[in-house]
């Protein structure tokens, strides 16, 4: 390619300008513009092939092969070097493509000249549309600048074949005609709960009507001032006060720290020299980030490039003269639905509105997901083409429960939720009637109901549903969401607004318990097989002694003389324990030396989830003030079955022979031991599962917020002296669950099963 190839780039995208500002049919302009891109990369041949249904690349337009080849040469995605690249999406640059393995002649093209081939992917909205290529007579090395520059005259592409509907849109939704039928679409479920209500678009970015930049200098003044007021917004933010101290803090901490990244606003800054405008600028490096998303399957760089996304949309919006914060009226009962939403955005609502999320994408750990499970809003991700399908206004319902999504549904189906979500309403009610009441069985045993917690939000609910303490305070979040291991300070911090907020009643923090899917970014998973089973957890903390001393640091410091209780995660072996309790050791020690307040009263205790322990619980029992079973993991581990594999999710029940069996008897060497022992997983949390529980003599639980009033409602109309007759006699036989059975006894004897 002659010349600077910005230079090239910039007389091309003029040529196509002025092709775009005449009046003419699309495809009358796509074999102008293919004309224009080989003269001005002075190549023999410009073909361009676009996307059919079916998943079938159509030769539309061409420069330089045989005009009779359009419309019949079809390549499939993954046929040749056309559909490679679809297939891939990524250029592809050969200096001979003869050689290339995936190469395929088609006769009909008279190709037979042609040795070297430049192809890139025309990409919208992360799906390819198409693939422009250009080929040369003479065998040519192209330059990575040639690519670019291609690259460019893709993305104009991409809008031109969507405005004029050259994509075949058969297999997509909406089609005009359908749109307005009643729809269920399936999901990810990403926070539990229903919530009816009509649909409210989240920040939709207008179309950018002006691709091609006149000026690039005056553009890239544009994108500056925009970049610059985008800065100003998000410091803004963060320094509103109901951020102030939170854990969302963090979270936008990191986020405006990627605002900043260099890379991202060079690239913006590259592709406006080479002839965008600012705002079509932006949407190519979206569009980019978009293509290296899918390909992401690290759960934290999906994450980043989720905000990355949202910040995109920030900027874009500042560059149209928009204030991103400015929201429509709001319906009153408003389900959100976007293409993902970053971690400040949903915060940014007012969330005594929201009743759900639906989003496009989303993974279980985005950042936006962890605030709505915290928030209680139903969330619902992965929704195929959502945010095209769904009308603003449009009636929707979202079953967080159960991952669907209904739109306009049929007044049987809003009547069938809405009547769930009016009984769930009244069961709340009705739980609140047992707030103040102790959970005691019928038979006069008083079992102990702890809250899970894990978000300084979580806190509130601990006196709206009056649990007895945190049973289990899950410390990792705040190490997720930063770009490095929060420090001492920071902690301290953090775990004393933890403590003031229980005002008074006990908490129970658990150590670092990171690794396997909750992996950081600042240690890289060595790409294990079986990361579950692998560095995770106490085994990361115990070889990095010095992140777990500044954390059991800022817990001794936050109690500030005040009782504290901690738990190691994991233990596999008393050896282990012992380790963990050295490391607190030190820190007792040197609290003293520097003559800081000690914890009034400490407790010491660990998890029970690894199954080996279980076999040396004398000499556990002997070390620890308490045990609490983590039954997620303890069952993944007994049944060797992976807690994240949909596949075999319900495979095995907890409520069954051996998973029962193995509870039993260690409840019991912990009552003969005189040890607390808690049960702190989420069987905790469903009330049939506790009535067993209950039944088997456990006398503390620890479940999440919701699930207090349920589960109580269970303890105060049981027996647990008959309900344990039962189980024990269920647990002796073969069955595979003994789910039902117990479900009858419960029917039968009136124990509130919720
Ligand atoms: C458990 O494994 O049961 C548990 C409570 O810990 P987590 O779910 O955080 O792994
Ligand atoms: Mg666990």
């Amino acid at each position: 390619m002659p010349g600077d190839a910005a230079v090239v780039s910039r007389r091309l995208l003029g040529r196509i300008r002025d092709v775009m500002a005449k009046p003419g049919l699309p495809e009358d302009r796509l074999n102008v513009i293919v004309r224009c891109i080989a003269e001005e990369m002075q190549a023999a041949v410009c073909s361009c092939y676009v996307m059919r249904a079916g998943e079938v690349l159509e030769l539309f337009a061409t420069e330089g092969l045989r005009k009779s080849a359009v419309h019949q040469t079809r390549l499939r995605v993954g046929e040749g070097l056309v559909g490679f690249i679809a297939a891939h999406p990524r250029a592809l640059a050969l200096s001979d493509a003869w050689s290339h393995p995936s190469f395929v002649y088609r006769p009909e093209t008279g190709e037979e000249p042609y040795r070297s081939f430049l192809g890139v992917p025309i990409v919208r909205t992360a799906r390819v549309a198409g693939v422009i290529v250009v080929q040369t007579i003479e065998t040519r090395e192209f330059a990575p600048e040639e690519t670019e520059a291609l690259e460019t005259v893709a993305m104009v592409l991409a809008e031109l074949l969507t405005a004029g509907n050259l994509i075949d849109r058969r297999e997509q939704i909406p089609v005009d005609g359908t749109a307005l039928v009643p729809l269920r679409i399936n999901g990810l479920k990403l926070s539990p709960g229903l919530g009816v209500g009509t649909a409210y678009l989240h920040r939709k970015v207008p179309f950018v009507k002006q691709l091609v930049g006149e000026d690039p200098e005056a553009e890239a003044r544009r994108f500056d001032e925009a970049l610059e007021r985008m800065h100003v917004a998000l410091d803004e933010m963060l320094a509103a006060e109901a951020i102030g101290k939170s854990e969302y803090r963090d979270i936008l901490e990191a986020y405006r720290m990627f605002a900043a990244d260099r890379g991202w606003i060079e690239r913006i800054r590259l592709h406006i020299s080479g002839g965008l405008s600012a705002e079509a600028a932006v949407q190519r490096a979206q569009e980019e980030n978009r293509t290296r998303m899918q390909a992401v399957v690290d759960p934290y760089i999906r994450e980043r490039l989720h905000d990355l996304e949202d910040l995109t949309d920030r900027l874009m919006l500042h560059l149209m003269g928009h204030d991103p914060t400015e929201r429509k009226a709001m319906p009153e009962h408003a389900i959100l639905v976007a293409r993902t939403l970053g971690p400040a955005d949903l915060l940014d609502y007012d969330l005594s509105r929201v009743r759900g999320v639906v989003l496009e994408e989303g993974s279980p750990s985005m950042h936006v997901a962890i605030i709505a499970r915290a928030l209680n809003v139903p969330m619902v991700a992965r929704v195929p083409e959502i945010v095209g399908t769904i009308g603003a206004g449009d009636p929707v319902i979202v079953d967080g429960d159960n991952g669907s999504v209904f739109i306009r549904p049929s007044e049987d189906v809003s009547a069938t939720f809405v009547a769930t979500v009016k009984m769930r309403r009244e069961k709340q009610k009705a739980y609140a009637t047992l707030r103040d009441l102790p959970a005691r069985t019928k038979d006069g045993h008083l079992v102990e109901l702890f809250m899970n917690a894990g978000l300084l939000a979580d806190l509130p609910m601990l006196e709206e549903v009056n649990a007895d303490g945190i049973g289990l305070y899950r410390t990792e979040l705040p190490f997720m969401v930063r770009a490095d291991s929060p420090d001492v300070e920071v902690q301290t911090s953090l775990y004393r607004s933890v403590i003031d907020a229980a005002a008074g009643r006990p908490v129970c923090f658990r150590t670092l318990d990171v690794g396997g899917d909750k992996m950081l970014p600042y240690w890289q998973n060595a790409g294990e097989e079986n990361p579950a089973m692998g560095w995770r957890s106490i085994r990361i903390t115990l070889d990095h002694p010095a992140i777990m001393r500044a954390q059991l640091r800022a817990l001794l410091r936050a109690a500030d003389g005040r009782p504290l209780s901690v738990m190691f995660p994991m233990i596999a072996e008393v050896a282990e324990f012992d380790a963990a309790r050295r490391v607190l050791d030190l820190e007792l020690t040197r609290a003293e030396r520097r003559g800081e307040a000690l914890p009034s009263d400490l407790k010491i205790g660990c998890m029970l989830e690894v199954p080996s322990l279980a076999f040396q619980l004398p000499q556990i029992l002997a070390r620890v003030d308490f045990l609490s079973i983590g039954s997620n993991d303890l069952a993944q581990f007994l049944f060797a079955r992976d807690r994240g594999n949909q596949r075999i999710a319900e495979r095995y029940d907890l409520l069954s022979p051996p998973f029962l069996s193995a509870l039993d008897s260690i409840r019991e060497a912990c009552d003969a031991a005189e040890v607390a022992v808690s049960v702190c997983g989420e069987m905790a949390a469903s009330p049939l599962d506790a009535l067993a529980l209950v039944g088997l003599g456990f006398r503390k639980l620890s479940v999440n917020g919701p699930a207090v009033g349920p589960v109580k409602a269970t303890i105060l109309s049981m027996h647990a002296e008959d309900a344990g007759r039962l189980v024990r006699r269920l647990i002796g036989g073969a069955e595979h669950s003994i789910r039902s059975s117990l479900a009858g006894y419960a029917r039968d004897r009136g124990i509130q099963i919720p």
